[in-house]
């Protein structure tokens, strides 16, 4: 019988965690020294430690929690599909109802001509298959030379080989390396890198970095841009209103494919379905994820446009994974967007919690170390500053007032995440006005604390 449960003292939890888990993003050397806190459950927006304290998790865990913690229906649907078909795969002409469900929800549920999924485990194999379909896209349309990728720095799109390579994360892609094959353009971010430039001449001219990168590469060497609507994992970066229409205009104007990753941005982040709309794109292929079953099962996948999944299904695509369309995590996450259907949570962001998180959102920027405040619907960041006035950066190593604030944040209890010295929440969409005004009052009492 396993003799490690909730039980155990908390120091002998971290002890043994230390001593065999190794934990992603983690100095694991570190763990031994300070252990990791050990999260036993959770209910609605809150969080309960070994210790019992409740903590409000404002990053809905890693911005997948959608609907909130605690969600018997969920449970019910997962025990019940585990009892009649537990496994079975979509390979070699088989299938299952939960992936014919599913599958057909999503693509009810997705913008335009985005009609055919194709699943995944989560957001980083997703996006390795979106590397195999648009290159084979273009092989199978007799253009075979089509084959970089052209991403972002300081993207994100996930930790494989494949995603590293499509995102612009340099710290990771020095941990293993640079696969061939792709491209990366600046950043739309503004407050780091706009100088003397407007925001909105900023957007544009980070945008047409991207025309140039095509030139520079030849068009007929050039598959597709890969972009997320608001870069997440990159600090919320908020792109300027000039920038995406143009970049949409360039994919267009060069016959270049558009992927949207809306692993983050997709089921309601935003106050729209997806992203796509909330920017009013057109991409030929979008990249889901996290809220699709609002984390409480491992699945993601790529939605693709009409035009491309004929093409695409010329020949057979020669790729997949085991647990693709999973019965259990597709009956899990159509549950998931049932909730979110029927309890209007895409609405309830859109017209309270999103315009309320923004009002408050906004007032720390009143706090003297607090340089900007961005927010699009659900998701928000704040730059800290040394001098609010010329956005001056601290003299200490970049990161380090970030990790103290977010280490304040911790000890009361609030979840927040630091990028550099950019602070972000990305709240479950449930979030009533009394969780953000605890959200709020925890995060101005970490603010005062100082760093
Ligand atoms: N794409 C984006 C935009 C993400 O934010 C993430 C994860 O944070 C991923 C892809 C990778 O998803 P996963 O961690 O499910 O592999």
């Amino acid at each position: 019988m396993n003799k490690i449960t909730n039980h155990l003292p908390t120091a002998e939890l971290q002890a043994l965690d230390a001593a065999h888990h190794m934990h992603p993003f983690t100095a694991n050397a570190f763990l031994a020294e300070k252990g990791a806190r050990v999260i036993t459950r959770a209910t609605g927006v809150t969080l309960t430690d070994s210790e019992g304290e409740q903590i409000l998790d404002a990053m809905a865990g890693l911005w997948c929690v959608n609907i909130g913690y605690g969600r018997d229906e969920l449970a019910d649907v997962a025990y019940r599909q585990m009892k009649e078909l537990p496994y079975y795969n979509t390979f070699f002409m088989s299938t299952h109802v939960p992936a014919i469900a599913l599958a057909d929800k999503v693509a009810e549920l997705a913008p335009g001509n985005l009609n055919h999924v194709f699943f995944a485990s989560g957001g980083s194999e997703a996006n390795d298959t979106n590397i195999r379909l648009v290159r084979t896209y273009w092989q199978n349309l007799g253009k075979p030379s089509k084959q970089i990728i052209i991403g972002r720095n300081n993207a994100y799109h996930g930790s494989t080989l494949g995603a590293t390579s499509l995102g612009g994360m340099k710290g990771m892609q020095a941990q293993g390396g640079l696969l061939p094959g792709f491209a990366h353009i600046g950043q739309p971010h503004w407050y780091l890198e706009g100088g003397d430039m407007s925001p909105e001449e900023f957007g544009l001219m980070r945008a047409r970095e991207l025309e140039a990168k095509i030139a520079e590469l030849g068009e007929e060497n050039v598959a597709a841009f890969i972009a997320e609507p608001v870069q997440g994992a990159g600090g919320v970066i908020v792109p300027p209103d000039s920038y995406w229409p143009e970049i949409q205009r360039i994919c267009d104007a060069h016959d270049i494919l558009l992927i949207v990753d809306e692993v983050i941005t997709g089921f309601g982040r935003t106050g729209e379905w997806f992203g796509t709309q909330y920017y009013g794109l057109r991409p030929d292929i979008i990249t889901i994820a996290k809220g699709l079953s609002s984390g409480y099962a491992p699945i993601g996948g790529s939605v693709v446009s009409d035009h491309v999944a004929e093409v695409l299904g010329r020949e057979e695509f020669a790729h997949g994974y085991t647990y693709s369309g999973h019965p259990v995590a597709a009956a899990v996450a159509l549950e998931n967007l049932r909730i979110l259907e029927d309890e209007k949570i895409v609405d309830h962001v859109k017209n309270e919690a999103a315009p309320y998180l923004a009002e408050k959102w906004h007032q720390l920027g009143d706090h003297p170390f607090v340089g900007e405040t961005k927010i699009v619907g659900m998701m928000a960041s704040l730059a800290l500053t040394a001098d609010k006035s010329v956005r001056k950066p601290f003299e200490s190593p970049a990161g380090t007032v970030g990790y103290m604030v977010r280490e304040k944040c911790f000890a009361n209890n609030l979840i927040m995440r630091h990028v550099g010295d950019r602070m972000i929440v990305a709240p479950p969409l449930v979030m009533t006005k009394a969780d953000i005004d605890l959200l709020f009052e925890r995060a101005v009492k970490s603010l005062d604390e100082g760093y």
